[in-house]
């Protein structure tokens, strides 16, 4: 960027995450014209953005996938079989056939 210029007069570009005009700034001479966001946490939210474009985009099952994962965590059958399993480890009922086995 020459200098001198007035600062009315800096170039300016929209922001692509948040559609704002943001004028240029010093911390940006040397990389200005890779600029497309008004602050980092614009550039962050467009990077995560892209990114969740990018997954959806090239793998449609991935979120089944990260779905599938996580049943078993909040599964209440997971919780469940420790239960079952004490309780077939009591002593068989005098009774005769165990009801399970049907
Ligand atoms: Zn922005």
């Amino acid at each position: 960027m020459p200098r001198g210029v007035k600062k009315e007069n800096l170039p300016s570009k929209i922001c692509a995450t948040c559609q704002r005009p943001f004028t240029w700034r010093k911390v940006w001479e040397n990389c200005w014209d890779e600029v497309k966001c008004c602050s980092d946490r614009c550039k962050n939210e467009r990077k995560r953005k892209l990114q969740l474009a990018n997954r959806e985009q090239r793998s449609p099952d991935a979120t089944t996938i990260t779905h599938v994962d996580r049943v078993p965590t909040s599964d209440p059958e997971v919780n469940s079989s420790p239960v079952s399993i004490a309780a077939s480890s009591r002593p068989a009922s005098p009774r005769g056939p165990q009801p399970v086995s049907s």
